[in-house]
């Protein structure tokens, strides 16, 4: 059964008065996003009359069965340890070209990301975009020659895979595989990344509810995999000429919902690289995990999203700076 109420004190409350009488109780996925839920297993008889009854209450639910995310994973955040970098746990920072170009350019990139202590590349190999005419990434031959730049330089490799296909081989150079935005809801996609034995970072589809964003993940989980990421990178904007409008909201919700890791991506969402340090400063005071951020040595001449890649010596700074940030008591999330 599941109790929608009405408030955090209300909530607490009937939490303690129900865990004395012996049921089990988690809080739960709230799937109407305006209240908080209850999720109540071995429910005393007679609890449905008295909680429609209490003012406390909006609303009573038999068990909604997409609701098993939270279930999961509520009451414990989700931490997991790759190398000697922890996610779920202080601030990570994965930075790198948003395509893979060449390997001289990667290698140049990725030397001056260890050196400001970057630990995760990014890159695409395989990218999605709009135009069918656009740089679609080197594929299969640009996976590879990431994975050597990292390992040269001892980064951990976060990339997109964008078909079911290509998993297999993305989890053999790749330790975190990226689900685009686009390919959020790619069901086939989301099983067999969910199969493949590595942690999975899911970008929020710019159109998708929170509700829709969780339930992707639910099919990653349900697959398997229990590391999972969750991403905002922007939603769609009402504002002419802007490429999106970052929810920070969604950091705060999806961390007390899941109790997963939740990254942001200020680079996609700004869509311009003045504004990137803004967004990833307002990120990091809002609680997030994890940013993505992309950094190109020659942003003007970067293959794509070249409006949005911070250059080597401005993304150190900011490096630095959101290192900081991530210390002090103005950070969200209980997670110093
Ligand atoms: C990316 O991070 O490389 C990317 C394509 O982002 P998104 O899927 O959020 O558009
Ligand atoms: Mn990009």
């Amino acid at each position: 059964m599941i109790l929608l109420v009405r408030d955090e004190a209300s909530l607490r409350a009937w939490r303690e008065r129900l865990l004395r009488q012996g049921a089990s109780v988690h809080r739960a996925l709230d799937l109407r996003g305006s209240v908080l839920a209850l999720r109540i297993d071995g429910a005393p008889p007679g609890l449905a009359a008295l909680a429609s009854a209490d003012d406390s209450i909006v609303g009573v639910l038999e068990e909604e069965p997409e609701a098993k995310l939270a279930r999961a994973s509520l009451g414990t955040p989700v931490r997991f340890t790759l190398g000697d970098v922890t996610f779920g746990e202080g601030l990570v920072v994965a930075a790198g070209p948003c395509a893979v170009e060449d390997e001289p350019t990667l290698d140049r990139i990725a030397a001056s990301l260890a050196a400001s202590g970057v630990r995760v590349l990014r890159g695409g190999a395989w990218k999605p975009r709009t135009s069918p005419y656009a740089f679609r990434g080197l594929g299969l031959p640009g996976l590879e020659l990431m994975g050597r730049v990292a390992r040269r330089h001892g980064l951990l490799v976060v990339t997109e895979v964008l078909s079911p296909a290509d998993v297999g081989r993305a989890a053999e150079v790749a330790d975190v595989l990226q689900i685009g935005a686009r390919s959020m809801q790619c069901y086939p996609l989301l099983d067999a990344v969910g199969r493949a034995g590595r942690p999975v970072l899911l970008k929020r589809h710019p159109g998708a509810t929170y509700e829709e964003w969780l339930l992707a993940a639910e099919h990653v989980l349900a697959a398997g995999e229990k590391r999972v990421i969750l991403c905002e990178r922007g939603v769609r904007t009402f504002t002419p000429g802007r490429r999106s409008t970052l929810d920070l909201g969604a950091i705060p919700w999806a961390r007390e919902a899941t109790g997963l890791p939740v990254g942001v991506d200020p680079s996609h969402a700004a869509g311009c690289s003045r504004w990137v340090p803004t967004y990833a400063r307002a990120a990091v005071a809002a609680g997030a995990d994890l940013l993505l951020i992309e950094v190109h040595e020659d942003a003007a001449r970067s293959r794509s999203d070249a409006a949005q890649a911070l250059d080597l010596e401005t993304f150190a700074a900011l490096h630095e700076e959101l290192q900081a940030l991530a210390l002090t008591p103005l950070r969200d999330g209980g997670r110093p």
